[in-house]
């Protein structure tokens, strides 16, 4: 991809423009992190971009932003170009080409606003990009308050970098985005995901949302997680803090220094998986008791799964994520009467598709607790995996999804699983043995 990018570069500097690696991408390399992708600016115009280039698509145009196919990868080729009025402090109205300095005063902070010519290693920095990177301050280029009202994001961007990266925030920075967090009302709910996302599974997570929740940004967005501030836990099986603190800690379990040495199949972590963390035990508001001189969350998974379902489609995720989120709180207490179910239940539960994820809730929920205690977690790890490797030996599937279909004369839908799920246990337990079987048990029990 960089040799590929370095190839446009070439191209586009021979035929006499300026041509560089621009924001996100210098900023990583100077951090010694792999950028994720590499973008273009140069003074060409989309036009003479779409000559010089073989394939592109024209995706932004009018924004001044060409993208080039080469070599299976994309990039974005975006001419110089300065922002004039942004009225819904999101997009600006209207874009002027101009010159590499005007392009880099555009972006918002002096970390994101370098170029690099990867011919002659050579830095362009136009907004002390990188005196900022060695003191490792997160700036606004020029007046922080109107680059704010430009654009309210920049609030949640700002968060997201110096956690990310582990900086601090330019006094200048701070202040302003204390003093206007409440633009963050007028953000769309896509936006506000999208960042969010990048900031729960970035580093310092658990940082990145106790400032959430110390700016008021929190309030604004997802008042529901504020509650857990304060609320008490039983001393006796909770040291950590309140319920805000045992969530925080939670999350910061999935870091690396964290991570399971022996994890269950090695995968990066999910976005559901990092929101069922960040909302296990969101339910504990609503559910407090004391009963004889114990705190008691009666039924706060439940009650929890339910507002995690709320808060996900309010901020507009994908409804195959909201309802696994809302699976995975719904469940997070599984595991204690999990041991102690018979043997078939059990394989029931593993065969689940979001059993793994369950697991490292509950290692998260266990590891954000003081005293720790991972003994059972270590139990039901062993124990899957001995039953996973197991049943790959085990016989085929009785009976496919299309049969049931068939027979019940039914669509496919969320039935077919339940179905499935249903006949796979009890193939487990011994209670069917054969397809003959297998299709008078579906037609004998489901057919209506
Ligand atoms: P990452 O891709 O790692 O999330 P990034 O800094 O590359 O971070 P992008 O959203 O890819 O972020 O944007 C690329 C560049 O465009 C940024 O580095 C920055 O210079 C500029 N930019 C992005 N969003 C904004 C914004 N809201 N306001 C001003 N400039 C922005
Ligand atoms: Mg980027």
């Amino acid at each position: 991809m960089k040799v590929t990018s370095i190839e446009i570069i070439e191209t586009l500097k021979k035929a006499g423009h300026e041509a560089y690696w621009a924001g996100g991408c210098v900023r990583d390399m100077l951090l010694g992190i792999q950028p994720k992708d590499f973008d273009i600016v140069t003074s060409a115009k989309p036009d003479e971009i779409e000559r010089l280039i073989k394939r592109t698509i024209p995706i932004g145009k009018k924004f001044g932003v060409v993208l080039a196919i080469q070599n299976n990868h994309t990039f974005e080729i975006a001419t110089f170009r300065s922002d004039s009025g942004y009225s819904d402090g999101r997009r600006p109205d209207a874009i002027e080409f101009t010159d590499a300095k005007k392009d880099a005063m555009r972006r918002d902070f002096t970390i994101n606003a370098m170029f690099y010519d990867p011919l002659e290693d050579k830095i362009i920095d136009y907004v002390g990009g990188q005196k900022d990177m060695e003191d490792k301050l997160i700036r606004f280029i020029g007046n922080a308050e109107e680059r704010i009202k430009e654009d309210h994001l920049r609030i949640l961007r700002a968060v997201r970098f110096k956690n990310n990266f582990g900086m601090q925030y330019h006094p200048e920075t701070y202040r302003w985005i204390c003093k206007h967090v409440k633009l963050i009302k007028k953000i769309s709910a896509e936006r506000i995901q999208d960042e969010l996302n990048k900031i729960i599974s970035g580093k310092n997570a658990g940082k990145a949302f106790e400032e959430l929740f110390e700016t008021g940004i929190l309030n604004l967005i997802i008042p529901e997680l504020c509650k857990l501030k304060g609320l008490a836990q039983p001393l006796q099986y909770h040291q950590e803090g309140d319920v805000w603190d045992h969530t925080v800690k939670a999350l910061d379990a999935l870091t690396d220094e964290a991570m399971d040495p022996d994890p269950l199949p090695a995968k990066e972590p999910s976005i559901a998986l990092r929101w069922a963390i960040l909302l296990h035990d969101i339910g504990k508001y609503d559910t407090f008791s004391i009963d004889r001189k114990r705190i008691r969350y009666d039924q706060h998974a439940e009650v929890g799964a339910d507002i995690s379902k709320k808060i996900l489609t309010r901020l507009k995720f994908p409804k195959k994520t909201v309802d696994m989120v809302e699976w995975l709180v719904r469940h997070h207490m599984m595991m204690m009467p999990l041991v102690k179910m018979a043997d078939h239940r059990k394989r029931h539960w593993f065969l689940m598709p979001g059993f793994e994820d369950l697991l490292e809730v509950y290692r998260t929920d266990a590891l954000g607790t003081n005293p720790t205690d991972l003994s059972l977690y270590e139990e039901i790890k062993k124990e899957y995996r001995h039953e996973i490797a197991k049943l790959k030996l085990m016989p085929k599937q009785l009976i496919k999804g299309e049969d049931i279909m068939k027979l019940l004369n039914i669509k496919a839908g969320k039935k077919i699983g339940k179905i499935l799920a249903d006949i796979r246990e009890k193939q487990l337990s011994n209670k069917l043995k054969n397809k003959k079987e297998t299709r008078k048990y579906v037609l004998d029990k489901y057919k209506k």
